[in-house]
């Protein structure tokens, strides 16, 4: 699938829930409302429609939401994508979770086929964590780590970066990393969905700050390292592992991106930071063939807009307003 601007589309990201058990502060208000159960896409719609995304040359599938490991019967999805790695047909299935359920899931990812995972996880302080998920408990997610990589599954760590939050912890954080093995990857916030008057204004930290923050105590050297997604790779000489940077707002990723997004309803956002959309739920479901399907996703691909354009500052706090969680980060 190419778009207008050349871009070979090959990375489809699928929210498979929009129900999360943590609320992050900078994700979502205490209070969200969920979508009715009715209209979200049953495990074998969501399972069609991948399928078909695989047949029309993605291959890189990353399942997320809200969180996608409390979906109830999730097994059942990730078991029957991993058919496709088998036949070669896609090269990764892989996701982003908070972590809090991995105990009981990490043998069940490997034996699916899933090799690498993203966790999220901004801080390693039990107070901090608690207050920046509100309902979340640092222990469970650490433990969760720890049967991830028993299980033998690599491990990279996903930290928003907030000013005043998190902003004393970056040594810490790439620290243990080391130790532990995992790479990590530091993220701007950015400005998606209402969560309070200013909160997101005073949350922003440009990561050229804390690049030059963490080069005083480490080394960081330039790789070519890319897993296919927005974020720039170094290599920590002092711990040898990877540390990554996805800056939205301070330097634009778009003129390589690969990847569209699927939510749990069958809507299709080809930019994360841009409003148009496609609805893939009425041809999925109103023909048993999938002709309907692929002419669809092909029309939507052939409106795959440039780039996005966010921007923090005191007028402009949200500038798409659907949160993270809708879209899937
Ligand atoms: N529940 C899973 C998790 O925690 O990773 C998957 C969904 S979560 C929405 C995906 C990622 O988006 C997390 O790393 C989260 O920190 C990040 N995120 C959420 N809202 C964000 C925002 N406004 N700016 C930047 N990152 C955000």
């Amino acid at each position: 699938m190419l778009d207008p601007f050349n871009r070979t589309i090959s990375y489809l990201r699928v929210s498979v829930t929009d129900r999360c058990d943590f609320r992050c502060v900078y994700c979502m208000a205490e209070d969200m409302t969920f979508l009715p159960k009715a209209e979200v896409l049953s495990l074998e719609e969501l399972d069609r429609l991948c399928s078909t995304f695989v047949r029309l040359g993605v291959r890189k599938l990353r399942l997320t939401g809200g969180e996608p490991l409390v979906r109830r019967g999730i097994m059942t999805l990730i078991d029957s994508l991993g058919r496709h790695l088998k036949t070669g047909a896609l090269d990764e299935l892989t996701l982003t979770t908070n972590g809090s359920q991995l105990e009981k899931y990490a043998e069940q990812l490997v034996a699916a086929g899933v090799r690498r995972i993203n966790v999220s996880l901004d801080t390693l302080q039990p107070e901090k964590f608690a207050e920046i998920t509100r309902w979340g408990k640092l222990e469970k997610v650490v433990a969760g780590l720890q049967a991830a990589k028993a299980a033998g599954l690599q491990v990279k760590i996903n930290a928003v970066a907030l000013r005043g939050v998190n902003d004393d912890e970056f040594d810490e954080l790439i620290a243990w990393c080391g130790q532990e093995g995992f790479d990590l990857v530091f993220i701007e916030v950015m400005p998606m969905g209402e969560i309070g008057a200013d909160a997101r204004l005073d949350q922003y930290l440009p990561l050229s700050m804390v690049r030059a923050q963490v080069q005083r105590r480490w080394t960081l050297d330039e790789t070519d390292y890319r897993t296919g997604g927005p974020a720039r790779y170094y290599v920590v000489r002092e711990t040898g592992r990877r540390l990554g940077f996805i800056t939205p707002l301070t330097h634009n990723f778009c003129e390589s991106c690969n990847r569209v997004r699927l939510t749990c309803t069958g809507t299709l956002y080809m930019c994360l930071g841009q409003n148009d959309a496609a609805d893939l739920r009425t041809p999925l479901r109103q023909s048993e063939s999938d002709a309907p399907l692929e002419a669809a996703i092909l029309e939507a691909i052939a409106r795959k807009p440039k780039g996005h354009d966010f921007v923090i500052d005191r007028r402009h706090s949200t500038s798409v307003s659907r949160h993270m969680s809708v879209t899937g980060g």
